[in-house]
């Protein structure tokens, strides 16, 4: 496997549009990097310099393990690429659009036939080498776009919103499917996409992009529990946001107070954590950090979210495993340990 930098690559498109600003980014030999973000904001251009399909604005540069590879066109830098619509040959069979790459580089047809085989075991499509692309359904087709762009054994492995087109139930096996394969592979791969459930189940490092730049890279615990921007705690999973007062070792709000220290006394400040971590308590009052009513409940079968005004700018979700039903308008205390509080600026959850 093969290592990936990009130096200062940005990319000012020739209308003017600055699709990414100067970024810099290692990928390790063997790593899958998911690139997340909302729409517009870089990530196809991003993969698509890597790929050589776009070049970076004079300054930047591309190197796999090392090597210079800036000027090198798609076809001299080893990689294989998957999109979202597939991009098939309709009027080739399955096993045709496989081996397409294999057959441009003079590959002998027996040779091709059993890496035909090879292949479509490996994206578990066994025996349907002769079927028509129009006979596959969507799920199909992205196993076969897979097997394609692994065929030529390529040094990176280039995946953009891949899932995106498919449905949820689909999404999830096919997700597995490549989680184990890119590992059993140990290619380089990476894999854009606008899903964080998505980023966080395959990357072994995420990037979240926002606006042209990288937000922040980490392991997908790192971004989610420790988000290095307001951004980044939003745009990953759901975050509470709790506004109030800071006053002795206090944030105060009309339903109650968290922890919170060093920040100079009657500023405004904001903490925030996740509905999961915030727990409902049942037993002693005075062991709860905020009390509300309830606005609304919803049911999730593995989990209940309840949705609480706690006198904050905003209410406050919860999501909890416990077997009760809460009825709107009911109070309800809360407790949000300490670890679980996150905040930028000055001051800390003490
Ligand atoms: P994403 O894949 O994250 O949705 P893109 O990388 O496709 O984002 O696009 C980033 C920005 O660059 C967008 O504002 C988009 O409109 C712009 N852009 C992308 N490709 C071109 C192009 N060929 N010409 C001009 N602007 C482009
Ligand atoms: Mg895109």
């Amino acid at each position: 496997a093969v290592s990936i930098q990009l130096v200062q690559c940005g990319k000012t498109f020739p209308n003017g549009a600055q699709a990414l600003q100067p970024l810099d980014l290692e990928i390790q030999p063997g790593e899958t990097v998911v690139l997340l973000g909302p729409s517009g904001c870089g990530k196809t251009t991003t993969l698509r310099m890597i790929a050589g399909l776009e070049f970076p604005d004079a300054g930047g540069r591309v190197l796999f393990g090392g090597e210079d590879v800036t000027a090198l066109p798609i076809e001299r830098r080893g990689v294989g690429m998957v999109f979202q619509n597939y991009a098939l040959f309709p009027n080739m069979t399955v096993g045709e659009n496989i081996a397409y790459g294999l057959k441009i580089r003079k590959i002998p047809a027996a040779e091709r036939l059993a890496k035909i085989e090879t292949l479509l075991e490996m994206v578990h499509l066994q025996g349907l080498g002769q079927r028509r692309i129009d006979q596959l359904s969507g799920g199909q087709k992205q196993r076969v776009a897979l097997a394609r762009a692994l065929a030529v054994e390529p040094r990176v492995l280039l995946l953009d919103e891949p899932l995106t087109a498919l449905d949820a139930k689909l999404r999830e096996t096919l997700r597995a499917d490549l989680n184990q394969l890119l590992r059993k592979l140990g290619i380089t791969a990476i894999y854009v996409t606008h899903d964080q459930s998505e980023a966080m189940a395959l990357g072994d490092r995420v990037v979240v992009m926002e606006r042209g730049k990288i937000a922040q890279i980490g392991s997908p615990r790192d971004i989610y529990y420790r988000p290095a921007t307001h951004f980044v705690a939003d745009f990953i999973g759901t975050m509470n946001r709790v506004t109030g007062t800071a006053q002795d070792g206090q944030l105060r709000f009309s339903g109650g107070a968290l922890p919170f220290s060093g920040a100079s006394a009657e500023s405004t400040a904001t903490l925030m954590f996740r509905p999961e971590d915030v727990e409902v308590v049942t037993d002693s009052m005075d062991a709860a950090d905020m009390q509300g009513a309830v606005l609304s409940t919803f049911f999730l079968g593995d989990r209940t979210r309840l949705v609480i005004d706690v006198g904050a700018e905003q209410p406050v979700i919860v999501e909890t495993g416990k077997r009760v039903s809460w009825q709107i308008g009911e109070r309800i205390a809360l407790r949000v340990p300490q670890h679980a509080l996150l905040h930028f600026g000055e001051g800390v959850p003490a």
